[in-house]
């Protein structure tokens, strides 16, 4: 599978000031290299405020890092120009958490559709269009004699992030960042429209970075798409694994602790979990983060070494890899 998406070593730092003399940075992303090949998908999940919707605006081109390189293709996305950095826009997309913000409120259905097609010349005749925005409504299940000329404040939650996904989609897109895209919707609705995310890349061949703050939902996405799980704290990945090796075997005692406190409705299963008591509940703040590894304040395994040293991501068995002392050998 060739690379689509490669993020190396990408730091971003933001510079805050206190007072007049006092300058602090929030590492919001320290160090995350991360590798999306085309057909595959990567579930990136953390706790809100660990980074991850930065990493998401970086990966899209919109946030240029302190260090490190985005490569689209092997060409590093911040240097392109002219064609190929159009091309690059219109091939990775973004769908954002809350698609009320992100659709035009005076347009209507029709014309929110319309726009990228025209943009991007993929109908050729006017006459088209129509018909082509109507095809699309259908894929997503929604009927177009009834939606093309509705306003958003008009639609539902669900439909509107529908109508999101199938913009974004309509570009022909190889690369999806799907930022706490189900986040915004019921319960309810949040299945249906992954199932639908998911049909939908078979159809239109397109590769997700898909990006969570719910281990249940992360999980979901990355079985049914078998997709890698990347693990974030505090700017940092702390483990990455394919889905099954993750759920199955998690390592770092911070994924054991997400996994620990997603709830079960089957009671027997839930009396076989261990709990993984923390030491503290509270994430220390990015502007001050601990010496060492940064979840040792809370890790319930710390050892001497942990407040020292900062662990490196390496890898542990075949494709699994955590950053933790725990596993340093020899
Ligand atoms: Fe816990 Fe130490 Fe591993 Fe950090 S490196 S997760 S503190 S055992």
């Amino acid at each position: 599978m060739s690379s689509l998406l490669k993020l190396e070593d990408v730091k971003v730092y933001f510079e805050v000031k206190r007072g007049l003399r006092r300058t602090f940075y929030v590492k919001a992303v320290d160090g995350v290299s991360l590798e999306l090949r085309r057909g595959s998908s990567i579930v990136l999940v953390g706790e809100s405020g660990c980074g991850k919707t930065t990493l998401g605006k970086v990966a899209v081109g919109l946030l240029k890092p302190t260090s490190g390189k985005v490569l689209y293709k092997g060409k590093d996305v911040f240097s392109l120009k002219g064609r190929e950095r159009m091309e690059f826009r219109r091939r990775v997309q973004l769908v954002h958490q809350d698609p009320y913000t992100c659709l035009n409120p005076t347009k209507t259905v029709y014309a929110i559709l319309a726009a990228p097609l025209k943009r991007w010349g993929l109908v050729k005749r006017r006459e088209e269009l129509l018909d082509k925005v109507a095809s699309l409504l259908e894929e997503i299940g929604i009927p177009p004699e009834e939606y093309l000329f509705r306003y958003p404040h008009q639609l539902s939650g669900g439909e509107r992030q529908r109508i999101s996904l199938i913009r974004a989609l309509s570009v022909d897109p190889e690369v999806i960042v799907a930022d706490e895209a189900v986040s915004a919707v019921d319960a309810s609705i949040r299945v249906e429209l992954m199932d639908l995310m998911l049909k939908l890349r078979g159809k239109y061949n397109v590769s997700y970075l898909f990006i969570t703050h719910d281990l249940a939902v992360a999980r979901y996405f990355a079985i049914r798409s078998r997709g890698f799980i990347a693990v974030m704290y505090l700017g940092k990945i702390l483990e990455l694994a394919p889905e099954d090796e993750i759920i199955k075997r998690p390592l770092h005692p911070y994924t054991k602790a997400l996994l620990a406190a997603v709830p079960v409705l089957d009671l027997e299963y839930a009396k076989t979990r261990e709990p993984l008591p923390l030491k503290r509940l509270d994430v220390p703040s990015p502007i001050n983060l601990p010496s060492g590894c940064r979840f040792h304040p809370r890790c319930p395994y710390a050892m001497e070494v942990c407040s020292r040293e900062e662990p490196l991501l390496k890898e542990y068995s075949k494709g699994h890899y955590v950053a933790c002392h725990l596993y340093d050998r020899g």
